[in-house]
């Protein structure tokens, strides 16, 4: 198995781009604290050569054949899969998730090329014959090139979903992701590389962030921004591309609602949905969060979820039988800090974890809170963490209710055995993912996305190759 690598670099028109007395970040493995990589970042010079070849790049693809795009999205996937261990390994050592957890990303990546390959030789137009003879003509082209910034916490995933559509669509990319997990989308775009997609098409940046969007969204070359992160800057971004009309897919933060009901086994739900809370850490914008559980079943609810949290295995990602891996980067466990401790302050119960584990690293014991009063910041703020919030509720319509009572609307989940309770609530939930009986809120023939704060538009399924598509009419005599 590969190490990780011994430099990294940006890739700009082709070109491994590095040193030259640019300014560098620090890359850190979170389960040790310790510098693995120094990231080169990029100049305003670099990002205007970027744009250029963008420009250049897009010429290129939305002229090349659905089969070809799909070829290389294929042989992407084939490559992928060669060398899933190594990806995930190195997505492990930046991100700090079990090396486990990385693998079956890897394996999602794979999934959602393939997916695309044979999606992008399926964009049809339609014709529409006048009485007088006159036919129009409706297709629909690429978008141009697209501005992608994508977060740490699926190093490998959110670059490949931040490039599969818009190549299956016929754009170019200039990708930012986050410069704490840059290896790991490195391997992803090399895999494009070798499987022939040419260099113009998709280039990889690091950056300031705000300096890069800021030049990025400030050019006209750019006709679309695609962007995972939280809200706030979402909201910044979008007014950024407002400036100059482009469009947008936003994928933004949530607050998962989780209705449990007290006809259901709860021993089953609590063997799935705690496992589901702490995957990645918490650090997941579809993780559950809130636990709305009906009063009757309250008790057992947070005692069960409470010593199953205890059993989780912290550790080394790397390491065997390690459940849960460190956070991500040292702002999450401060973040934690102090969430939980303003949850405290206002009257909520701590059952277990509150703290952070050992001396080194950035690891966080998983976590339950109770009873926790609406006013904390942690009801109304993403946590983004591995801790679970218990509130009990009367009935079907106070649990709604505190469903919905937040902006955000990503991912949400039910549980009850009653079919017409289940139709009601997808209806009346406001998200734009629902999971009843099941934590399956996603694939990659399924759009991904949210409502309201959580952003708008979607990646996956055929949804995310219609966000990289314009429609143009064509009229002839
Ligand atoms: P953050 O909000 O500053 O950054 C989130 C991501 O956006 C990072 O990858 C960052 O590089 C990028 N970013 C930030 N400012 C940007 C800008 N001006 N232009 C372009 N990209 C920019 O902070 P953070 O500490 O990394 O994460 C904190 C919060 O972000 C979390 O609590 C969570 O709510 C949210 N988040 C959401 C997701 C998600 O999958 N939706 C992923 C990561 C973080």
């Amino acid at each position: 198995m590969t190490d990780y690598p011994d430099s990294l670099y940006m890739v700009i028109d082709g070109e491994r781009v590095t040193g030259g007395g640019r300014d560098t970040f620090d890359v850190v493995n979170p389960a040790t604290g310790e510098k693995i990589g120094d990231l080169p970042l990029a100049t305003e010079s670099d990002l205007d050569r970027a744009l250029d070849t963008a420009q250049k790049g897009f010429k290129i693809w939305r002229d090349t054949p659905a089969a070809e795009r799909a070829r290389v999205l294929q042989g992407a996937a084939r490559l992928m899969t060669e060398r899933a261990d190594d990806i995930a390994r190195v997505a492990t050592m930046e991100e700090g998730k079990p090396f486990a957890e990385a693998r079956i990303e890897v394996m999602m990546n794979v999934g959602l090329f393939n997916f695309y390959a044979g999606e992008c030789q399926r964009i049809y137009g339609r014709t529409l014959v006048r009485p007088t003879g006159m036919r129009s003509t409706v297709v629909k082209e690429p978008v141009g090139p697209v501005a992608a910034f994508s977060p740490w916490n699926f190093p490998i995933g959110n670059p490949g979903r931040k490039l599969g559509a818009p190549i299956a669509a016929g754009c170019s990319v200039i990708m930012k992701s986050a410069e704490e997990t840059p290896a790991s989308a490195l391997m992803v775009i090399q895999s494009l590389y070798d499987a022939g997609l040419p260099k113009e098409v998709a280039q990889a940046v690091f950056g300031v962030p705000d300096m890069v969007s800021r030049h990025l969204l400030g050019s006209p070359i750019i006709r679309k921004l695609s962007f995972t992160g939280s809200t706030v800057v979402g909201k910044h971004l979008m007014q950024l591309a407002a400036e100059d009309m482009k469009r947008t897919t936003m994928e933004l933060g949530g607050h998962g609602p989780v209705l449990v009901f007290d006809d259901v086994d709860v021993d089953r739900v609590l063997d799935t949905m705690v496992p589901h809370k702490y995957r990645n850490c918490g650090q997941v914008c579809v993780s559950p969060t809130r636990f709305i559980v009906q009063e009757n079943i309250y008790e057992k609810f947070r005692t069960g979820f409470a010593e199953r949290a205890e059993t989780i295995q912290v550790g080394d990602g790397m390491a065997d039988g390690t459940q849960m891996g460190p956070m991500a980067n040292p702002r999450r466990p401060d973040a934690m800090d102090r969430m939980i401790g303003d949850a405290k302050d206002k009257g909520a119960t701590l059952h277990t974890g509150g703290e952070r584990i050992g001396n080194k690293g950035y690891f966080y014991a998983p976590t339950v809170l109770s009873d926790i009063p609406l006013e904390a910041e942690i009801m109304n703020e993403e946590p983004f963490g591995p801790v679970a919030l218990i509130n009990p509720f009367k009935g079907e319509e106070d649990m709604i209710a505190e469903a919905n009572r937040l902006p955000y609307g990503l991912a949400a989940y039910a549980w009850t055995a009653d079919s017409a309770r289940q139709k009601r609530i997808a209806r009346e939930i406001e998200s734009g993912m629902v999971g009843i009986n099941s934590t399956m809120i996603g694939g990659a023939d399924s759009p991904f996305g949210g409502v309201k704060w959580s952003g708008h538009g979607a990646e996956d399924g055929p949804e995310g190759l219609e966000a990289c598509l314009v429609t143009k009419a064509v009229h002839e005599a």
